[in-house]
This record gives C-alpha cells, sequence and structure tokens, in this order.
C-alpha cells in the first residue's frame, strides 16, 4: 500500500511502520535540526516548536524527532496534539529557529507525514527544502556533546495563544448576541478541543461530533460532501445555523448550511473574503485552482486577486510580499496574515460567524447571493516526461485566453477557466474548470481530455 515515501516542499509523507518508521523520521528531524544548527551559527542554544495531529502513531514519531533535535543540541517545545496553524503561531510566539508538525493531514489513518517550518512560520523554499533533502539523503548530520545537548519542555497555552488571535480580529460581542447553533465535527482530529473552546468563547450552542483527539478517525478524514453525510444529518436533528468539518490537522474547513446541505469548501474563502472585503479594499491571493468567486468579490469592493501556483507557502508568500488582507486555497483553507501564514481553521470557524452575525442572513442566503460558477475537477494518468508536450499542446487550443504559466497553465476566458498542472508527486495531470455553468465547464474539460488522450 505504501509506495515510496514522499519528500516535497511541504515535507515527507508515508505509511507508518512501513516507509515511514521512527528511524526516517529521526534522520529527517537530524537532518532539519542540522541545517537549523548550520544557519545559525552564533546562536548558543536553538528552540523548536513540535506539535502533531492525533493519529496514534504521532507520538511514536514525536519521541524520535525530540530525540534527535536533542541529540544535536535543540531545545524542543512540545506543544502535543495541536492544530497545523498552531504550531505556526507558536513558532513566532515562542521566537522558535523552527517548526515541526506530524500530520498526514486528511490522509487516512495509516499515513503519517513531517512538515517543517522556519522562523517565519512558512516552510521552507525549495531551495532550502532541497538543502534538508540533501542532508537526510546523505545523512549528513551535526552531533552535540555531553554540554549542548538540548532539552525538551512542554507547553499547555498554545491553544489560547491561538484563539486570541483569532478573537482579536473578529467582533466577538456581536457573534455571542446570537447565539448561533454550532455542529463541530473535528473528524477525532486535532481541531476539536480548541475548536469547542473558540466557539465557547463566541456564545455558541455547540453539539459536538467526533471532537475527541483520539485520531481514530470517525469517517474518512477529507472534508468532501461524500464524507460529511453524518454532518449534515446531525446539522438538521439539531436544528443548528451551520455545520463545522474540520480535517485532522485542521488547517481546513467545510461548511454545511442551516438545512444540512454541504455548500463545498471553495465557499469557505469566499465567505472569508466576503466578510473582509465587506469592511476595505485591497488584495488578496489564492492559488490558481481556486473559483473565481473571490476574484468576484475582491472587484465589487474595489479590490483584486493575485493568483499563485498551487501550495500554501507560495499563496502565503505572495500574501505578505503584497500585504494581502486574505488569501488561501479553495480546499477550505483561509490565510490571514494576522494570525499567521498558514491556512487555519479557527479564524474560518469565526469569519463565517462574524459574516452571519453582521449581515443577519442565514448561511444558505449568504451562499445563494454569492457568485454562480460549476466547478470540475479531473485528473489524468500521464507519463512525467510527457507532461510538458502536453502541456504546450493545450496552450495551442486556447490562443484567445488570458494564460497564467506560473503552475502549468491557466487560462482564463469570458464565462471561466481552466487550469491544467502536472502532479508533484504522482505521474498525473491535474485539469480543473469553472464556468457559469456546467456544460460550459464540461466542455473546457473534454477538450484538454481529448488532447491528453492523442
Ligand atoms: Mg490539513
Amino acid at each position: 500500500m505504501a509506495g515510496e515515501l514522499i519528500i516535497s516542499v511541504s515535507g515527507l509523507r508515508g505509511v507508518f511502520g512501513d516507509n515511514l518508521t521512527p528511524e526516517v523520521a529521526a534522520d529527517y528531524a537530524f537532518a532539519f535540526g542540522s541545517f537549523l544548527r548550520s544557519c545559525n551559527l552564533n546562536i548558543a542554544k536553538l528552540n523548536v516548536c513540535l506539535g502533531r495531529d492525533s493519529r496514534p502513531s504521532g507520538q511514536i514519531l514525536a519521541d524520535s524527532i525530540s530525540s534527535s533535535l536533542t541529540k544535536i543540541g535543540i531545545n524542543v517545545i512540545n506543544l502535543g496534539i495541536v492544530t497545523t496553524p498552531t504550531v505556526g503561531i507558536m513558532v513566532k510566539h515562542l521566537a522558535c529557529a523552527g517548526g515541526v508538525i506530524i500530520t498526514a493531514s486528511h490522509n487516512p489513518l495509516p499515513y503519517n507525514g513531517i512538515k517543517l517550518l522556519l522562523d517565519n512560520a512558512m516552510a521552507p523554499p525549495p531551495e532550502i527544502a532541497g538543502l534538508i533533502k540533501n542532508r537526510f539523503l546523505k545523512k549528513d548530520f551535526v552531533q552535540a556533546d555531553s554540554i549542548t545537548s538540548g532539552t525538551v519542555s512542554q507547553n499547555v497555552d498554545a491553544d489560547d495563544v491561538h484563539i486570541e488571535k483569532v478573537l482579536a480580529v473578529i467582533d466577538q460581542k456581536a457573534i455571542a448576541k446570537k447565539q448561533f447553533k454550532v455542529v463541530l465535527d473535528s473528524v477525532n482530529g486535532a481541531g476539536g478541543r480548541p475548536g469547542i473552546k473558540l466557539l465557547n468563547i463566541l456564545g455558541c450552542k455547540i453539539t459536538p461530533v467526533n471532537t475527541q483527539p483520539t485520531g481514530l478517525f470517525a469517517h474518512t478524514p477529507e472534508p468532501s460532501a461524500e464524507n460529511l453525510v453524518s454532518l449534515c444529518d446531525e446539522v438538521k436533528k439539531a436544528d443548528a445555523d451551520i455545520g463545522f468539518a474540520q480535517d485532522p490537522d485542521a488547517d481546513r474547513l467545510a461548511i454545511v448550511d442551516e438545512n444540512g446541505i454541504y455548500i463545498g469548501e471553495e465557499y469557505t474563502l469566499a465567505l472569508a473574503a466576503k466578510l473582509i472585503f465587506s469592511t476595505q479594499k485591497g488584495i488578496a491571493a489564492a492559488n490558481l485552482s481556486t473559483s473565481r468567486m473571490i476574484d468576484d468579490i475582491a472587484n465589487a469592493a474595489g479590490g483584486r486577486v493575485i493568483r499563485t501556483p498551487v501550495g500554501e507557502a507560495n499563496v502565503a508568500s505572495a500574501m505578505i510580499k503584497n500585504k494581502c488582507v486574505i488569501g488561501g486555497e479553495g480546499n477550505g483553507g483561509v490565510i490571514d496574515l494576522r494570525i499567521g501564514p498558514i491556512r487555519d481553521s479557527l479564524v474560518s470557524m469565526a469569519f463565517v460567524l462574524h459574516l452571519l452575525a453582521q449581515t443577519g442572513k442565514k448561511l444558505s442566503q449568504l451562499v445563494t447571493q454569492l457568485p454562480r460558477y460549476h466547478m470540475i475537477k479531473q485528473k489524468f494518468p500521464a507519463d512525467k516526461s510527457k507532461i510538458q508536450s502536453i502541456l504546450e499542446a493545450v496552450k495551442k487550443i486556447f490562443p484567445d485566453a488570458q494564460v497564467n504559466s506560473s503552475d502549468g497553465f491557466r487560462f482564463d476566458f469570458a464565462d471561466g477557466w481552466i487550469h491544467i498542472r502536472g502532479s508533484n508527486t504522482e505521474p498525473i495531470i491535474r485539469v480543473i474548470a469553472e464556468a457559469k455553468n456546467e456544460s460550459a465547464a464540461r466542455k473546457y474539460i473534454e477538450t484538454v481530455l481529448n488532447i491528453v488522450k492523442n
């Protein structure tokens, strides 16, 4: 089942006990720590935050990583089970040299992974990720001696620090006044505990579903429609205003409306943008595969959207460079730099509740008022060596489109767009099309499919 261990800019991912063993985790931490030591030569002792999602295998990997980091003279601040954005927030809050997050995000339980953060709370850029990978492959590690060994300490403030930051950017009183009925499904991941804490502070009446951090996922963890049937039922049963679903490391959020209807992850960023642009102009950033809804929302407010290659760090970097007021990805990942440069389900929940309170509307009404698009996502197997020639062939059939070639090709037309890119980790081409209606979106997809087939 395992296939190969995947090492990318965002870290390492594999199947625990198969290709992702405690020894592999130990070496990866040695490589990361050695890199940090090599670029902080004049600092006596470095601190690194370590957090994990709730997968049971995370404890074993955390022990390995802790052990390696202390052996090379780094102090580990263990945050325990926390969300992915929480680790980033604590890296900055505690002025650490870096962070390590043990998570395989939305992947099934047998998987786990290790994500690395630099002192800016962002994943290493490709050139640094390459240096760390080289150290890992060549076992090019530094070692501490009896005096310079690192220490391990526990920090239990992380949830509170994170929640404080979220509360600082929303109207807590306006939300609390509404006493929203909320169903929260955390899939027994890391998001349940801080999620409930935040929603309690926001005066919500909560129906918790799968909010224990056991790591025993109650359903397939990807927060997509087919996996959230029970959440939709719970929302109806509880006569709730809204249902929220987090993925296991709680960076992504999917939403169910008051009728128990899953509205789709693209709407999370659109609703967040709606709130932000209701009071200010400015620039947003979104990756090339994200719905055009955000452009319509930003344009209507006198703002605009910068499109970036796929990948959280690409969006976050563009946000910092352009001082963006909001950003994220269409997979339910919202980034607000005031919280941190990482997708965050907690701020996403708070933004959507704030928007409900501010407008006095039901969620289904808000969704109806957003621009309507139909999106189709497909993937086709393609030999890695042929991906570039396929992309070039596709380019020729859309000569009149506006083209963005920063990550594969995105072609924009008056009524929609299509984005075609080779996967970084698998021999496949991903194609996403969006248009005002389904037949137009399907036509774009079929045009590309014909090229791929030939
Ligand atoms: Mg995730």
